[in-house]
Protein backbone atom coordinates (compact mmCIF):
# COMPACT_ATOMS: atom_id res chain seq x y z
CA UNK A 1 0.00 0.00 0.00
CA UNK A 2 1.03 3.54 -0.82
CA UNK A 3 -0.01 5.09 2.45
CA UNK A 4 2.19 5.35 5.26
CA UNK A 5 0.43 6.87 7.82
CA UNK A 6 -2.99 7.41 9.39
CA UNK A 7 -4.65 10.38 10.24
CA UNK A 8 -6.84 10.42 13.41
CA UNK A 9 -9.25 12.88 14.09
CA UNK A 10 -10.71 13.85 17.35
CA UNK A 11 -14.21 15.73 16.73
CA UNK A 12 -14.61 19.67 17.88
CA UNK A 13 -12.28 20.69 20.18
CA UNK A 14 -13.68 23.94 20.79
CA UNK A 15 -16.63 22.41 22.34
CA UNK A 16 -14.55 20.89 25.35
CA UNK A 17 -13.59 24.81 26.20
CA UNK A 18 -11.48 25.34 29.14
CA UNK A 19 -11.10 21.49 29.01
CA UNK A 20 -9.50 20.62 26.03
CA UNK A 21 -5.94 20.56 27.67
CA UNK A 22 -7.64 17.74 29.62
CA UNK A 23 -9.53 15.71 26.71
CA UNK A 24 -5.87 15.94 24.54
CA UNK A 25 -3.76 14.58 27.61
CA UNK A 26 -6.31 12.22 28.06
CA UNK A 27 -6.62 10.94 24.42
CA UNK A 28 -2.88 10.98 23.97
CA UNK A 29 -2.53 8.67 26.83
CA UNK A 30 -5.13 6.21 26.28
CA UNK A 31 -3.79 6.09 22.00
CA UNK A 32 -0.03 5.40 23.68
CA UNK A 33 -1.68 2.47 25.54
CA UNK A 34 -3.81 1.04 23.01
CA UNK A 35 -0.98 1.12 20.83
CA UNK A 36 1.50 -0.40 23.15
CA UNK A 37 3.80 -3.31 21.30
CA UNK A 38 2.76 -2.65 18.01
CA UNK A 39 5.47 -1.53 15.31
CA UNK A 40 3.91 2.05 15.01
CA UNK A 41 4.84 5.68 15.70
CA UNK A 42 2.62 8.30 17.39
CA UNK A 43 2.68 11.52 16.61
CA UNK A 44 0.54 13.96 18.70
CA UNK A 45 -0.24 17.44 17.09
CA UNK A 46 -3.20 19.99 18.85
CA UNK A 47 -5.67 18.68 16.17
CA UNK A 48 -4.49 15.57 14.86
CA UNK A 49 -2.72 12.16 15.48
CA UNK A 50 -0.81 10.82 13.20
CA UNK A 51 0.60 6.72 13.38
CA UNK A 52 3.37 6.29 11.19
CA UNK A 53 2.73 2.84 10.13
CA UNK A 54 6.70 1.61 10.05
CA UNK A 55 5.27 -1.48 8.42
CA UNK A 56 3.31 -2.94 10.78
CA UNK A 57 0.69 -5.02 9.88
CA UNK A 58 -2.44 -2.00 8.89
CA UNK A 59 -5.17 -4.57 9.79
CA UNK A 60 -3.77 -4.65 13.60
CA UNK A 61 -2.96 -0.90 13.93
CA UNK A 62 -7.08 -0.66 12.95
CA UNK A 63 -8.36 -3.23 14.95
CA UNK A 64 -6.50 -1.38 18.30
CA UNK A 65 -7.61 2.30 17.05
CA UNK A 66 -11.36 0.95 17.27
CA UNK A 67 -10.97 0.40 21.01
CA UNK A 68 -10.08 4.42 21.11
CA UNK A 69 -13.02 6.33 22.36
CA UNK A 70 -13.06 10.21 21.80
CA UNK A 71 -11.98 9.39 18.25
CA UNK A 72 -14.19 10.45 15.51
CA UNK A 73 -12.28 9.49 11.77
CA UNK A 74 -9.37 8.21 10.00
CA UNK A 75 -8.08 8.25 7.08
CA UNK A 76 -5.16 6.14 5.85
CA UNK A 77 -2.87 8.91 3.96
CA UNK A 78 0.74 9.60 2.13
CA UNK A 79 2.61 12.94 2.88
CA UNK A 80 4.31 14.98 0.28
CA UNK A 81 5.39 18.27 0.54
CA UNK A 82 3.37 21.44 -0.06
CA UNK A 83 5.24 22.01 -3.26
CA UNK A 84 2.58 22.19 -5.65
CA UNK A 85 4.90 19.80 -7.58
CA UNK A 86 4.71 16.98 -5.33
CA UNK A 87 0.94 17.38 -4.61
CA UNK A 88 0.71 16.52 -8.60
CA UNK A 89 3.23 14.12 -8.93
CA UNK A 90 2.07 11.88 -5.35
CA UNK A 91 -1.51 12.39 -6.30
CA UNK A 92 -1.05 10.71 -9.59
CA UNK A 93 1.13 7.68 -7.72
CA UNK A 94 -1.88 7.41 -5.24
CA UNK A 95 -4.74 7.19 -8.11
CA UNK A 96 -2.59 4.90 -10.61
CA UNK A 97 -2.23 2.52 -7.10
CA UNK A 98 -5.90 2.76 -6.71
CA UNK A 99 -7.56 2.85 -10.48
CA UNK A 100 -5.74 0.15 -12.50
CA UNK A 101 -8.29 -1.80 -14.83
CA UNK A 102 -11.51 0.35 -15.17
CA UNK A 103 -13.05 3.97 -15.80
CA UNK A 104 -13.39 5.44 -12.26
CA UNK A 105 -14.93 8.60 -12.03
CA UNK A 106 -13.54 10.79 -9.63
CA UNK A 107 -13.25 14.06 -7.61
CA UNK A 108 -10.37 16.47 -5.91
CA UNK A 109 -11.25 18.36 -2.58
CA UNK A 110 -8.63 20.32 -1.64
CA UNK A 111 -8.65 21.88 2.41
CA UNK A 112 -6.03 24.32 3.19
CA UNK A 113 -5.23 24.40 7.23
CA UNK A 114 -2.16 26.60 6.55
CA UNK A 115 -3.69 29.79 5.21
CA UNK A 116 -0.42 31.68 4.52
CA UNK A 117 -0.52 28.75 1.55
CA UNK A 118 0.24 30.83 -1.96
CA UNK A 119 -2.58 29.38 -3.14
CA UNK A 120 -6.02 28.79 -2.27
CA UNK A 121 -8.19 25.52 -2.23
CA UNK A 122 -9.95 25.71 -6.05
CA UNK A 123 -6.44 26.81 -6.86
CA UNK A 124 -4.86 23.69 -6.05
CA UNK A 125 -8.01 21.53 -6.95
CA UNK A 126 -7.70 22.78 -10.44
CA UNK A 127 -4.14 22.25 -10.83
CA UNK A 128 -4.54 18.61 -8.86
CA UNK A 129 -7.10 17.61 -11.27
CA UNK A 130 -6.11 18.76 -14.48
CA UNK A 131 -2.30 16.92 -14.21
CA UNK A 132 -4.28 13.57 -12.79
CA UNK A 133 -6.75 13.92 -15.32
CA UNK A 134 -3.85 14.26 -18.22
CA UNK A 135 -1.82 11.35 -17.23
CA UNK A 136 -4.33 8.24 -15.97
CA UNK A 137 -6.60 7.67 -18.92
CA UNK A 138 -8.64 5.85 -16.77
CA UNK A 139 -10.18 8.42 -14.89
CA UNK A 140 -13.40 10.99 -15.62
CA UNK A 141 -14.42 13.84 -13.26
CA UNK A 142 -17.69 13.83 -11.71
CA UNK A 143 -18.22 16.31 -8.86
CA UNK A 144 -21.79 15.33 -7.55
CA UNK A 145 -21.07 11.97 -7.23
CA UNK A 146 -17.66 10.50 -7.62
CA UNK A 147 -16.77 7.04 -6.99
CA UNK A 148 -13.71 8.17 -5.44
CA UNK A 149 -12.13 11.21 -4.01
CA UNK A 150 -9.16 12.29 -3.84
CA UNK A 151 -8.58 14.68 -0.65
CA UNK A 152 -5.42 17.02 -0.31
CA UNK A 153 -5.27 18.66 3.17
CA UNK A 154 -2.12 20.85 3.51
CA UNK A 155 -1.24 21.78 7.23
CA UNK A 156 1.84 24.04 8.11
CA UNK A 157 4.24 20.76 7.80
CA UNK A 158 3.20 19.09 4.98
CA UNK A 159 0.39 17.56 3.10
CA UNK A 160 -1.25 14.91 3.05
CA UNK A 161 -4.00 13.05 0.77
CA UNK A 162 -6.09 10.14 1.24
CA UNK A 163 -8.99 8.68 -0.49
CA UNK A 164 -11.33 7.56 2.64
CA UNK A 165 -12.72 8.63 5.96
CA UNK A 166 -13.66 6.36 8.02
CA UNK A 167 -15.95 6.63 11.51
CA UNK A 168 -14.43 5.34 14.62
CA UNK A 169 -15.90 5.43 17.73
CA UNK A 170 -16.34 8.82 18.51
CA UNK A 171 -17.48 9.87 22.14
CA UNK A 172 -14.71 11.02 24.19
CA UNK A 173 -11.76 9.56 26.02
CA UNK A 174 -13.05 6.89 28.77
CA UNK A 175 -12.36 8.52 32.27
CA UNK A 176 -12.86 11.96 30.89
CA UNK A 177 -16.60 12.59 32.10
CA UNK A 178 -15.61 10.95 35.82
CA UNK A 179 -16.16 7.50 36.76
CA UNK A 180 -19.58 5.53 37.38
CA UNK A 181 -20.60 1.75 38.64
CA UNK A 182 -22.09 -0.23 35.83
CA UNK A 183 -24.93 -3.17 37.31
CA UNK A 184 -23.01 -5.84 35.02
CA UNK A 185 -25.35 -9.11 34.96
CA UNK A 186 -24.87 -12.30 32.39
CA UNK A 187 -27.17 -11.19 29.93
CA UNK A 188 -27.07 -9.02 26.07
CA UNK A 189 -27.68 -5.52 27.42
CA UNK A 190 -25.45 -4.41 30.61
CA UNK A 191 -21.83 -4.88 29.07
CA UNK A 192 -23.40 -3.34 25.77
CA UNK A 193 -24.43 -0.44 28.69
CA UNK A 194 -21.27 -0.60 30.01
CA UNK A 195 -19.18 -0.08 26.77
CA UNK A 196 -21.72 2.83 25.96
CA UNK A 197 -20.67 4.27 28.55
CA UNK A 198 -17.16 4.11 28.12
CA UNK A 199 -17.20 5.41 24.42
CA UNK A 200 -19.09 8.49 26.16
CA UNK A 201 -15.79 9.19 28.37
CA UNK A 202 -17.20 7.28 31.59
CA UNK A 203 -14.67 5.07 33.32
CA UNK A 204 -16.44 2.30 35.06
CA UNK A 205 -15.97 -0.31 37.76
CA UNK A 206 -18.31 -3.38 37.78
CA UNK A 207 -20.99 -4.52 40.36
CA UNK A 208 -22.05 -8.28 40.09
CA UNK A 209 -24.68 -9.97 42.38
CA UNK A 210 -24.01 -13.30 42.46
CA UNK A 211 -26.28 -15.96 44.45
CA UNK A 212 -23.83 -18.79 44.37
CA UNK A 213 -24.74 -21.46 44.91
CA UNK A 214 -28.33 -21.04 44.00
CA UNK A 215 -26.61 -20.36 40.63
CA UNK A 216 -23.98 -22.16 38.91
CA UNK A 217 -20.12 -20.74 39.64
CA UNK A 218 -20.35 -20.76 35.51
CA UNK A 219 -22.65 -17.60 35.73
CA UNK A 220 -19.86 -15.65 38.05
CA UNK A 221 -17.49 -17.15 36.00
CA UNK A 222 -18.96 -15.58 32.64
CA UNK A 223 -19.10 -12.19 34.12
CA UNK A 224 -15.83 -12.11 34.02
CA UNK A 225 -14.96 -13.19 30.84
CA UNK A 226 -17.47 -10.14 29.81
CA UNK A 227 -15.61 -8.03 32.31
CA UNK A 228 -12.40 -9.30 30.37
CA UNK A 229 -13.82 -8.21 26.99
CA UNK A 230 -14.70 -4.73 28.10
CA UNK A 231 -11.39 -3.87 29.41
CA UNK A 232 -9.92 -3.97 26.49
CA UNK A 233 -11.27 -0.10 26.44
CA UNK A 234 -11.16 0.88 29.43
CA UNK A 235 -8.00 2.83 30.49
CA UNK A 236 -4.85 0.71 31.16
CA UNK A 237 -6.51 -2.06 29.71
CA UNK A 238 -8.16 -3.31 33.77
CA UNK A 239 -11.55 -2.57 34.95
CA UNK A 240 -12.63 -3.38 39.06
CA UNK A 241 -15.37 -5.79 38.99
CA UNK A 242 -17.01 -6.08 42.72
CA UNK A 243 -18.94 -9.79 43.42
CA UNK A 244 -21.66 -8.92 46.15
CA UNK A 245 -22.82 -12.46 47.80
CA UNK A 246 -27.10 -11.78 47.32
CA UNK A 247 -27.87 -15.07 47.97
CA UNK A 248 -28.87 -14.33 51.75
CA UNK A 249 -30.82 -11.53 50.07
CA UNK A 250 -32.43 -13.51 47.47
CA UNK A 251 -33.52 -16.33 49.88
CA UNK A 252 -34.79 -13.42 51.93
CA UNK A 253 -36.86 -12.17 49.50
CA UNK A 254 -38.28 -15.32 48.36
CA UNK A 255 -38.79 -16.13 52.58
CA UNK A 256 -41.08 -12.66 53.01
CA UNK A 257 -42.47 -10.87 49.79
CA UNK A 258 -45.26 -11.65 47.92
CA UNK A 259 -44.21 -13.50 44.44
CA UNK A 260 -45.71 -10.66 42.26
CA UNK A 261 -43.68 -7.84 44.23
CA UNK A 262 -40.55 -10.07 44.75
CA UNK A 263 -38.77 -8.70 41.41
CA UNK A 264 -39.92 -4.67 42.23
CA UNK A 265 -38.00 -5.36 45.68
CA UNK A 266 -34.89 -7.25 44.65
CA UNK A 267 -34.04 -4.51 42.12
CA UNK A 268 -35.13 -1.99 45.28
CA UNK A 269 -32.18 -4.05 46.92
CA UNK A 270 -29.64 -3.95 44.19
CA UNK A 271 -30.02 -0.39 43.89
CA UNK A 272 -29.37 0.34 47.56
CA UNK A 273 -26.30 -1.82 47.58
CA UNK A 274 -24.95 -0.27 44.36
CA UNK A 275 -25.92 3.19 45.68
CA UNK A 276 -23.65 2.35 48.87
CA UNK A 277 -20.88 0.68 46.91
CA UNK A 278 -20.86 3.80 44.31
CA UNK A 279 -20.33 5.91 47.35
CA UNK A 280 -17.55 3.76 48.58
CA UNK A 281 -15.77 3.53 45.08
CA UNK A 282 -15.86 7.31 44.52
CA UNK A 283 -18.37 6.50 41.51
CA UNK A 284 -20.53 9.68 40.30
CA UNK A 285 -22.96 7.68 38.76
CA UNK A 286 -25.08 4.40 38.52
CA UNK A 287 -25.48 2.33 35.27
CA UNK A 288 -27.31 -0.18 34.33
CA UNK A 289 -28.82 -1.89 30.78
CA UNK A 290 -32.58 -1.39 31.68
CA UNK A 291 -34.61 -0.45 28.70
CA UNK A 292 -38.18 0.64 28.82
CA UNK A 293 -40.70 -1.89 27.94
CA UNK A 294 -37.91 -4.49 27.78
CA UNK A 295 -39.48 -6.75 30.55
CA UNK A 296 -41.57 -5.96 33.72
CA UNK A 297 -39.40 -4.62 35.86
CA UNK A 298 -39.00 -2.27 33.14
CA UNK A 299 -41.99 -0.39 32.05
CA UNK A 300 -41.92 3.30 33.67
CA UNK A 301 -44.33 2.15 36.32
CA UNK A 302 -41.27 0.02 37.68
CA UNK A 303 -38.41 1.96 37.02
CA UNK A 304 -39.88 4.59 39.15
CA UNK A 305 -40.96 2.26 42.03
CA UNK A 306 -37.69 0.62 41.51
CA UNK A 307 -35.45 4.26 41.28
CA UNK A 308 -37.10 5.61 44.51
CA UNK A 309 -34.80 3.58 46.77
CA UNK A 310 -31.52 6.28 45.57
CA UNK A 311 -31.05 9.77 44.54
CA UNK A 312 -27.75 8.90 42.83
CA UNK A 313 -28.08 9.83 38.44
CA UNK A 314 -28.99 6.56 37.22
CA UNK A 315 -27.60 6.40 33.46
CA UNK A 316 -29.25 3.79 30.83
CA UNK A 317 -27.60 4.26 27.69
CA UNK A 318 -29.95 1.54 26.45
CA UNK A 319 -33.55 3.17 27.27
CA UNK A 320 -34.75 3.58 23.62
CA UNK A 321 -32.90 1.06 21.92
CA UNK A 322 -33.97 -2.04 20.42
CA UNK A 323 -33.01 -5.33 20.85
CA UNK A 324 -31.87 -5.70 17.89
CA UNK A 325 -29.67 -2.77 17.92
CA UNK A 326 -28.54 -3.91 21.15
CA UNK A 327 -27.77 -7.22 19.73
CA UNK A 328 -25.65 -5.44 17.05
CA UNK A 329 -23.27 -3.72 19.11
CA UNK A 330 -23.28 -7.04 21.42
CA UNK A 331 -21.06 -8.90 18.56
CA UNK A 332 -19.41 -5.73 17.53
CA UNK A 333 -18.01 -5.45 21.58
CA UNK A 334 -17.45 -9.19 21.17
CA UNK A 335 -19.77 -10.33 24.03
CA UNK A 336 -22.86 -11.83 22.34
CA UNK A 337 -21.50 -15.22 22.34
CA UNK A 338 -20.86 -15.11 25.98
CA UNK A 339 -23.92 -12.82 26.65
CA UNK A 340 -25.84 -15.83 25.40
CA UNK A 341 -24.43 -18.92 27.12
CA UNK A 342 -27.26 -20.22 29.01
CA UNK A 343 -26.53 -19.83 32.40
CA UNK A 344 -28.82 -18.50 35.03
CA UNK A 345 -28.01 -15.67 37.34
CA UNK A 346 -30.08 -14.21 40.29
CA UNK A 347 -32.65 -12.98 38.21
CA UNK A 348 -33.45 -15.85 35.32
CA UNK A 349 -33.33 -18.54 38.44
CA UNK A 350 -36.38 -17.43 40.10
CA UNK A 351 -38.91 -15.60 37.80
CA UNK A 352 -42.25 -15.09 39.52
CA UNK A 353 -45.49 -16.26 37.43
CA UNK A 354 -47.33 -12.75 37.14
CA UNK A 355 -44.57 -10.13 38.50
CA UNK A 356 -46.05 -6.54 38.69
CA UNK A 357 -45.65 -3.70 35.97
CA UNK A 358 -47.45 -1.28 38.02
CA UNK A 359 -46.20 -1.79 41.49
CA UNK A 360 -46.29 1.20 44.07
CA UNK A 361 -43.98 2.83 46.21
CA UNK A 362 -46.22 2.30 49.47
CA UNK A 363 -46.66 -1.34 49.06
CA UNK A 364 -42.93 -2.27 47.95
CA UNK A 365 -42.43 0.17 51.28
CA UNK A 366 -44.78 -1.61 53.46
CA UNK A 367 -43.45 -5.39 52.15
CA UNK A 368 -40.17 -4.40 53.04
CA UNK A 369 -40.84 -4.02 56.56
CA UNK A 370 -41.24 -7.67 56.67
CA UNK A 371 -37.67 -8.73 56.96
CA UNK A 372 -34.84 -7.06 58.43
CA UNK A 373 -33.52 -5.81 55.28
CA UNK A 374 -30.86 -2.99 56.13
CA UNK A 375 -28.70 -5.58 57.79
CA UNK A 376 -28.54 -7.81 54.76
CA UNK A 377 -27.92 -4.69 52.39
CA UNK A 378 -24.81 -3.62 54.87
CA UNK A 379 -23.70 -7.35 55.11
CA UNK A 380 -23.73 -7.32 50.86
CA UNK A 381 -21.85 -4.42 50.58
CA UNK A 382 -18.93 -5.22 53.59
CA UNK A 383 -18.32 -8.62 52.37
CA UNK A 384 -17.85 -7.51 48.55
CA UNK A 385 -15.32 -9.76 47.02
CA UNK A 386 -13.44 -7.45 45.04
CA UNK A 387 -11.28 -7.86 41.64
CA UNK A 388 -9.45 -6.03 39.20
CA UNK A 389 -9.39 -7.76 35.93
CA UNK A 390 -7.10 -7.31 32.30
CA UNK A 391 -8.01 -7.75 29.19
CA UNK A 392 -5.89 -10.43 28.76
CA UNK A 393 -6.11 -12.15 32.08
CA UNK A 394 -6.78 -15.77 32.19
CA UNK A 395 -8.25 -15.35 35.78
CA UNK A 396 -10.67 -18.44 37.15
CA UNK A 397 -13.08 -17.76 39.83
CA UNK A 398 -12.81 -21.27 41.71
CA UNK A 399 -8.95 -20.10 42.55
CA UNK A 400 -10.55 -16.85 44.81
CA UNK A 401 -12.49 -18.62 47.09
CA UNK A 402 -16.39 -18.59 45.36
CA UNK A 403 -16.11 -22.34 45.11
CA UNK A 404 -19.58 -24.03 44.80
CA UNK A 405 -21.08 -24.67 48.33
CA UNK A 406 -22.73 -28.12 47.18
CA UNK A 407 -24.34 -28.95 50.59
CA UNK A 408 -26.03 -25.20 50.89
CA UNK A 409 -26.88 -25.33 47.38
CA UNK A 410 -28.90 -28.68 48.00
CA UNK A 411 -30.40 -27.33 50.97
CA UNK A 412 -31.57 -23.98 49.09
CA UNK A 413 -32.92 -25.90 45.81
CA UNK A 414 -35.12 -28.16 47.97
CA UNK A 415 -36.56 -25.27 49.31
CA UNK A 416 -36.85 -23.44 45.82
CA UNK A 417 -38.51 -26.36 45.10
CA UNK A 418 -41.19 -26.31 47.42
CA UNK A 419 -42.25 -22.88 47.28
CA UNK A 420 -42.50 -23.59 43.65
CA UNK A 421 -45.15 -26.76 44.02
CA UNK A 422 -46.89 -24.37 46.89
P1 LIG B 1 -30.96 -9.35 29.14
O1 LIG B 1 -29.88 -8.99 28.23
O2 LIG B 1 -31.41 -10.73 29.01
O3 LIG B 1 -32.07 -8.33 29.18
P2 LIG B 1 -30.24 -8.18 31.47
O4 LIG B 1 -28.95 -8.39 32.08
O5 LIG B 1 -30.52 -6.89 30.84
O6 LIG B 1 -30.33 -9.32 30.52
P3 LIG B 1 -32.54 -7.66 33.14
O7 LIG B 1 -33.27 -8.54 34.04
O8 LIG B 1 -33.25 -7.02 32.00
O9 LIG B 1 -31.37 -8.50 32.55
O10 LIG B 1 -31.85 -6.58 34.08
C1 LIG B 1 -31.80 -5.19 33.83
C2 LIG B 1 -30.49 -4.61 34.27
O11 LIG B 1 -30.27 -4.80 35.68
C3 LIG B 1 -29.30 -5.28 33.63
O12 LIG B 1 -29.04 -4.74 32.36
C4 LIG B 1 -28.20 -5.00 34.61
O13 LIG B 1 -27.69 -3.71 34.45
C5 LIG B 1 -28.91 -5.09 35.96
N1 LIG B 1 -28.78 -6.44 36.54
C6 LIG B 1 -29.62 -7.48 36.45
N2 LIG B 1 -29.17 -8.56 37.10
C7 LIG B 1 -27.99 -8.22 37.65
C8 LIG B 1 -27.00 -8.87 38.44
N3 LIG B 1 -27.13 -10.15 38.81
N4 LIG B 1 -25.91 -8.18 38.82
C9 LIG B 1 -25.75 -6.90 38.44
N5 LIG B 1 -26.63 -6.23 37.70
C10 LIG B 1 -27.74 -6.86 37.30
MG1 LIG C 1 -32.42 -6.38 29.82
Amino acid sequence: MIYDQILVRFGDLTLKGKNQKDFLKALYKLMAVKMEGLNVEVENQHDRIFIHLLNEDVNKVVDRLNLVSGISSYSFVVKCSQDIKDIKETSLKLMKQIVTDKTVTFKVNTKRSNKDYPMDSMEVTKHVSGYVLANHPMLKVDVHNPEVNLNIEIRRDACYLYNTNIRALGGYPVGTAGKGLLMLSGGIDSPVAGFMAMKQGVEIECIHFESTPLTSIESAQKVVDLVKKMAKYAPNNKINLHMIPFKEMHMALLDNVPESYNITIMRRMMYRIATELAKRKKCLAIINGESVGQVASQTLGSMNTINSVTNYPILRPLCTYDKIDIINISKKIDCYDLSIKPFEDCCTVYVPKAPATAPKIDKAEQYEKLFDYETLVKEAVDNVNSISISADSDLDLPMLGLEVREVIAELRAAKLKAKENE
